[in-house]
């Protein structure tokens, strides 16, 4: 398997190889009673989920992220893998998928990792997290436009927030007005391919302290985006 993220540019020593190993056993157990992903496959999971997951690692610098619907734990959980210099925090609504994501912590014994069961448009609202972020994750999340009022609030100014999508070029236009409304930039859009797959990382900036009124909460990001 450590063939695969070679392919990618990424080579793992032998703990990492054997982190994936166990995530992948566990992933794989725990999907049978909380529903975490629909590819179970070993060689679709490592591309699919881990190596997706990883090609992130080459635009973070050292710092704190927090993972929006983090899920099965992607991104997070190989980025931590990949990057012990970086303290991670996933947030997920769903109490059993953080059930799965705190045993995934404690079987790998993972350090500067931590799981949060809430919702981001409450959690956004809390002073200990809004805007105390270098990065922002997130992804297979909601439309991007959607996303922005649910992550850009935790980022602090100069930070990133790094959606993680497929094609992505009507949304990136349908986000314009919620980027800015939310106090990002637009800083790069990188496209490639997963094996025949379209993907592309959108990177917003922080340039202004966003406004206190947003996210807006009841819905209101997924039923009238900004
Ligand atoms: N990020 C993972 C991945 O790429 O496989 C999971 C994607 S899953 C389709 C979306 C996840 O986001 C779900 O686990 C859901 O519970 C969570 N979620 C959706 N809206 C959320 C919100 N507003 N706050 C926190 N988690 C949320």
């Amino acid at each position: 398997m450590k063939k695969i993220f070679e392919k990618y540019g990424i080579k793992l020593t032998e703990k990492q190889e054997k982190e994936f190993e166990i995530y992948y056993e566990t992933l794989i157990e725990y999907n049978k009673m909380f529903n975490l992903t629909t590819i179970t496959q070993k060689e679709e999971v490592y591309v699919k989920h881990f190596v997706d997951s990883a090609l992130v690692i080459n635009n973070l610098k050292s710092g704190n992220l927090i993972d929006i619907g983090s899920g099965g734990g992607f991104p997070a959980i190989p980025i931590k893998i990949l990057r012990e210099d970086i303290n991670v925090t996933m947030l997920e609504a769903t109490g059993k998928k953080c059930e799965f994501l705190s045993e995934v912590i404690n079987r790998l014994n993972l350090k500067g990792i931590n799981v949060i069961n809430g919702r981001a448009e409450e959690l956004a609202k809390n002073e200990k997290y809004r805007e105390k972020f270098d990065f922002c994750t997130a992804r297979a999340v909601a439309r991007l436009n959607t996303l922005c009022e649910y992550c850009l609030p935790f980022v602090k100014v100069g930070g990133e927030f790094i959606s993680l999508k497929g094609d992505a070029d009507e949304e990136a236009k349908e986000a314009e007005s919620a980027i800015k409304i939310l106090g990002g930039k637009l800083k790069d859009k990188k496209d490639y391919l997963l094996e025949d797959a379209k993907r592309c990382l959108i990177i917003i900036e922080k340039i202004n302290k966003t406004d206190k009124k947003y996210p807006r909460g009841q819905g209101k990001e997924r039923k009238k985006p900004l």
